[in-house]
């Protein structure tokens, strides 16, 4: 199968099943979601569930946020990975986003950027989510999925996998492929142990030619290696003789 045809196998599957596929994360507005979105990172979505509601409640604005000390932010995330980070970002989040934005989460991606804790992934999650933008975010469900399915090709990094997602999806499906990617990795598509006997999409997908010849690859390599090793086993052996038969003539 060629990457057009997976690419098209992989639009058509999940726009047929999954059409409405959206974050898991809770908000009720941008600014919402861009907290939760930066308390997200190294965290799973249930857990960040779990501590905005009060959150929320306590800082409705970017105004109470900016005003708060990032010792009281803390005691409301203390359950996160890295409240410590996460609470100061949050405080300056707010402030920039008053002082810089009039207090309106920002779709530029670049912009997004300029905000403490919003790195180039979060920013891409904001601008599809929000804006519907064609931006790909890249988190490890994403990176993981999208490299067994065979739909990129040797990325090595979140970057060269967005790049090359961006490049082959339809436009007005990448914020939602976003989705597909992610709630296949969570669900089906597991880190350690995928699903592979009850995934629907396992007709086009290129893991098990990739483990096969990963496999193939590494039985060369230790066949190559035994033959070395026997080669020089052998001339050791040669020279051995050969220095004996040398004593035997003297
Ligand atoms: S067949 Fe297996 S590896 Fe491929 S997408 Fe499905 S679960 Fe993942």
């Amino acid at each position: 199968m060629q990457k057009k045809e997976r690419y098209e196998a992989f639009v058509d599957y999940f726009s047929k099943h999954q059409p409405q596929a959206e974050t898991e994360l809770h908000y009720t507005n941008p600014f919402e979601l861009l907290i939760a979105v930066i308390l997200s990172a190294q965290c799973t979505d249930k857990r960040i569930n779990q501590v905005t509601p009060k959150l929320f409640e306590r800082f409705p604005t970017p105004e109470s946020l900016a005003a708060a000390t990032s010792d009281e932010v803390f005691s409301y995330i203390r359950s996160v990975s890295y409240p410590n980070n996460k609470a100061k970002h949050l405080v300056g989040m707010a402030n920039v986003l008053l002082n810089e934005f009039h207090g309106e989460v920002p779709s530029d991606i670049n912009d997004l950027q300029k905000m403490p804790g919003v790195g180039r992934k979060t920013a891409n999650v904001i601008a599809s989510v929000i804006f519907n933008a064609p931006a790909m975010a890249v988190d490890t469900h994403v990176f993981r999925v999208s490299n067994r399915l065979g739909l990129t090709t040797a990325a090595k990094t979140p970057l060269a996998v967005e790049k090359q997602l961006v490049k082959y999806l339809p436009q007005d499906k990448i914020h939602i492929a976003h989705h597909w990617l992610i709630l296949h990795g969570r669900y089906i598509c597991l880190a350690r142990s995928p699903k592979c006997e009850i995934c629907p999409i396992s007709h086009f997908c290129k893991y098990d030619e990739k483990q096969n010849t990963a496999a193939a690859l590494k039985k060369k390599e230790a066949a190559e290696l035994k033959k070395q090793q026997q080669k020089a086993q052998k001339l050791k052996k040669d020279k051995i003789a050969k220095e004996l038969k040398k004593r035997a003539v003297k």
